[in-house]
């Protein structure tokens, strides 16, 4: 009936002996943790629950005797719905807020921190050319960094921080998706949920106790996030400011134990109650979305890129973070011309880059990585297209090229008695001048797995109804790219000061004069209103 500690324990120091444990059996020498097991009593006679089991973020104690003939776990609180009924897809929140934390749980020290004046770790994204921002920053990070100057710093390691948290962040997402008022409502998850979500269920390596201590870690890490949003006027949503509130807030964790004839108690389970932070009444509310008063955004998260990241964070972590970085590209497999520096810079941060540019070695590491990470992502079903103008065969990858091969032995024969003929041969490496042809590079889409863009069709298929309805509602004349521009010359006006005035790019106003996109009800209203069109 006692309890030990295990090699886990990273003296973190979140269970105080003097304050946790009852019996004082916690010991600390030389800062390791270790348990007396005559002290020991697994806290009976003062609490219903080994009280360092709950404190630990990582259940780095454990019972010292795993019996058979366990009674029956106690019953536990119901959770909200499952995710992904059709085993697939799930709608997910998908605004800037979470789009951001996401690159947060991903890019980590790659990005371009700062400190505030209370020593927090801040990062910020301008809105709207400036007119907002949004910050986020994040409670209890351990990091290691290089002073730049007086607040600007270079952060090069975040070593507690976990690639994997970002699937519990899109889980939390996905369940904050799908009720009324999340700022005001709560959602349950269990560890058999998330189990499931994350494909863990399937790891027999793995013991119970090491997954629930996962997913305790992975679970919290999303929520130490905090958000300031300072979000200026777009288009019918006035300007709002947001003080410092965490996107998520664990409202409890629920232990659920069993006990061995013995009496030992085991961690057996977990559940957590869970509350989506106050951007939710801004960018996910779907009665002030009708209203105009909020957003409601919201986007298709696949299962599969849960169990994808899961698999192959430790080997591709570049891999996992374009995965999880194109989840949030809105025209994701369709048309996106995406640089070949850009998805570098996601991958393995903007560092390495500017170092490959001045250093052969870390050059041809970083080619022969990039290579690699696109062939797992198109293993994964995430094909990419190369274009054919910037991205031409002699500087694909490899695998790209064997992709042509024909599958008939005679064919693919002739193939190489072809090749052979040729000045240039398939199997040849890269020509010189590599590097700086694929800093122009692009990939002009990623071809999605077959049943995630049918999914994402018919998503967009529904969002176009619905403000195609909103536009018949509204009873607004189209107006087609032509009248924008005459009416913008009629006022001297330029596309970049229209873009100004509108909050958008000057390339949108460029796409829809041209007739490249077609208008959204709302942008067609502020159009009207500023250029006094139609209506
Ligand atoms: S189980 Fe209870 S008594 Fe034993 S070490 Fe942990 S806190 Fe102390
Ligand atoms: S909370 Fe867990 S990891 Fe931290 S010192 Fe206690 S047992 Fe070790």
């Amino acid at each position: 009936m006692t309890h030990k500690m295990t090699e886990n324990c990273i003296s973190c120091g979140t269970c105080v002996p003097q304050i946790h444990c009852p019996t004082g059996a916690i010991t600390i020498e030389d800062e390791k943790y270790s348990i007396n097991p005559e002290l020991c009593n697994s806290c009976e006679g003062y609490y219903e629950e080994p009280q360092c089991v709950i404190h630990c973020s990582i259940s780095s104690p454990v019972p010292t005797k795993a019996k058979k003939g366990r009674y029956k776990a106690e019953t536990r609180i119901p959770t909200s719905s499952n995710l992904f009924p059709n085993g697939k897809h799930s709608p997910f929140a998908s605004s800037i807020a979470i789009w951001e934390a996401c690159n947060i749980l991903t890019q980590r020290e790659s990005l371009p921190w700062t400190v505030n004046a209370e020593g927090k770790l801040i990062y910020q994204r301008s809105i709207k050319q400036g007119q907002g921002s949004i910050s986020f920053s994040i409670k209890d990070v351990e990091y290691s960094s290089q002073i730049i100057n007086d607040d600007v710093i270079k952060v090069t390691d975040m070593p507690a921080m976990d690639i994997r948290a970002a699937c519990l962040h899109l889980i939390y997402a996905a369940h904050a998706a799908v009720i009324d008022k999340p700022w005001e409502q709560e959602f349950v998850i269990d560890d058999q949920q998330i189990e499931r979500y994350l494909g863990l269920e399937k790891r027999k390596d793995l013991s119970k106790a090491t997954k629930l201590s996962l997913i305790k870690n992975l679970a919290q890490q999303p929520c130490n996030i905090s958000t300031t949003i300072d979000w200026p006027q777009q288009g019918r949503i006035n300007a709002f400011s947001l003080p410092e509130d965490q996107l998520w807030h664990i409202l409890d964790i629920q232990h659920h134990f069993s006990e061995d004839s013995t009496g030992s108690k085991h961690l057996v389970g977990l559940t957590f109650r869970v509350k989506a932070g106050l951007w939710t009444k801004y960018f996910l509310n779907r009665e002030g979305c009708k209203q105009g008063k909020a957003f409601y955004q919201y986007g298709i998260l696949p299962q599969s890129i849960l169990t994808t990241v899961m698999s192959i964070w430790q080997q591709h972590e570049g891999t996992a973070r374009m995965l999880l970085w194109l989840l949030f590209k809105t025209k994701m497999g369709r048309e996106q011309r995406l640089t070949v520096p850009t998805l570098m810079r996601v991958a393995y941060g903007e560092q390495k880059v500017i170092r490959a540019s001045s250093c052969r070695d870390d050059r041809k590491r970083l080619i022969r990585t990039f290579e690699s990470d696109l062939e797992v992502l198109n293993h994964y079903g995430l094909k990419p297209e190369f274009d054919p103008v910037t991205y031409p065969q002699e500087i694909q990858p490899m695998w790209a090229k064997l992709a042509a091969l024909p599958d008939d032995g005679e064919e693919a024969l002739d193939f190489w008695i072809d090749d052979g003929s040729k000045n240039t041969r398939l199997t040849d490496n890269g020509p010189r001048g590599k590097w700086n042809m694929l800093l122009n590079a692009r990939i002009l889409w990623f071809k999605l797995p077959e049943e995630w863009d049918k999914h994402l069709a018919d998503f967009e298929k529904q969002k176009l109804r619905y403000s195609n309805k909103r536009k018949r509602t509204k009873k607004l004349a189209a107006i087609c790219g032509e009248q924008i521009m005459t009416a913008r010359k009629n006022q001297q006006l330029s596309q970049r000061q229209l873009a100004t005035m509108l909050g958008k790019s000057q390339s949108w106003i460029r796409d829809i004069e041209s007739g490249r996109f077609q208008l959204k009800g709302e942008d067609q209203m502020l159009l009207q209103n500023v250029l006094g069109l139609g209506g």
